[in-house]
């Protein structure tokens, strides 16, 4: 069987283990205070070029729900795309972890946000109005749940109207490797100096086992975080485990190196079922995912040739594009662990149906 349907049905990379073994003797500080998590922070202060605040927790779920519950009050309304993982795919966390904010979700082609949309949903929520929910924080996610891209003007455009209302900037980056690879820039332009507040800094995915670091550019939004985390159970006790697996993911650039092989595998992937006589792809593979709408003989033969991607559906089709009769929409993601003749071996069966 040959599995793509996520970048978590893999295990960790070889660097990151090797680190957690290396990390495991001795007596250590815990919570936290250890040599390794500190290292990680002063590691992600160089790579964002930036005076950081690092909290390292074991999911994403965690690092999002803990980051926005940061950002807003109970009373605050949170705005991400309609389809975005905060809103369906964490099962009400960032609700809980807030105290009930609400979260306002917004429509928009291929996983993506654009200014005025937000700029028309943020009408519906006046400030000083007390029977609305008050304006509080934008979350994106930067890879996209489309597997696309923000480019470095459409942030920077989102977060001009971020500050322009007074509210926060969260990017959920549970693939930003994947992104800032594919963007070719630096990871303070993807962040801070597009007017981005806060991170989620996702490891898990692309090489780590369970570690994901919430990355706060001010001090002073990270004030009540470290009680944040403790209280939701976030706190790692043996933290040097998280802070090993962080460190040797960032070590020597392989977090980019294992992102940059994702991602050339997803390209290769696309070209190839692109070539497929009756599938199409909706949108461009800017990362490590695949999005493609494939004809019944196609997919009944990836199916028998036993290769596993997601069944998908999404309200961010292009207006043009369907999904008709027969035809299914799947998504493939790759993953620093795919290998050439994976991608190869799906592309014959494709083009053999
Ligand atoms: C995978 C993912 C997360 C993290 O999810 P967990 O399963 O809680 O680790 C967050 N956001 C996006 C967009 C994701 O794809």
């Amino acid at each position: 069987m040959l599995n793509l349907a996520s970048d978590n049905v893999v295990g960790a990379s070889k660097p990151v283990l090797e680190a957690l073994i290396a990390a495991n003797d001795g007596a250590e500080n815990s919570y936290g205070s250890d040599q390794f998590s500190t290292r990680a922070e002063e590691m992600l202060a160089e790579i964002f070029e930036h005076e950081v605040k690092v909290f390292l927790v074991s999911t994403g779920t965690g690092a999002n729900a803990l980051a926005l519950s940061a950002l807003s009050p109970p009373w605050g309304a949170i705005f991400c795309h309609e389809e975005s993982h905060v809103i369906d795919d964490e099962c009400g966390a960032p609700e809980m972890f807030t105290d009930g904010a609400k979260l306002v979700g917004i429509a928009g082609v291929a996983g993506k946000i654009t200014p005025e949309a937000l700029e028309r949903t943020l009408t519906r929520y006046p400030k000083g109005v007390i029977k609305a929910v008050q304006p509080a924080a934008l979350s994106i996610s930067q890879v996209t749940e489309a597997g696309t891209l923000y480019s470095l003007d459409e942030i920077a455009a989102l977060g001009a109207t971020a500050k322009k209302h007074g509210i926060f900037y969260h990017l959920d980056g549970a693939r930003f490797g994947n992104a800032l690879v594919s963007l070719g820039c630096t990871a303070a332009e993807m962040t801070w100096k597009s007017g981005v507040n806060v991170v989620s800094f996702g490891a898990t995915k692309n090489g780590c086992l369970a570690c994901e670091a919430v990355i706060f550019f001010d001090p002073k939004q990270a004030e009540t975080f470290a009680f944040r985390r403790k209280r939701s159970g976030h706190t790692v006790s043996k933290g040097r485990l998280l802070g090993a697996q962080m460190v040797g993911y960032l070590e020597g650039n392989h977090w980019i190196d294992n992102a940059r092989h994702a991602n050339a595998m997803a390209q290769k992937l696309a070209n190839g079922l692109a070539t497929t006589p009756g599938a199409h792809l909706p949108w461009p593979t800017e990362a490590n995912e695949v999005f493609v709408i494939l004809p019944a003989k196609v997919h009944t033969a990836l199916a028998k040739a036993d290769i596993k991607a997601a069944p998908w559906a999404s309200l961010s089709l292009p207006p043009n594009i369907h999904v008709r009769e027969g035809e299914a929409f799947w998504r493939f993601v790759t993953s620093f662990a795919t290998r050439t003749e994976d991608i190869d071996h799906v592309i014959g069966v494709a083009h053999g149906a």
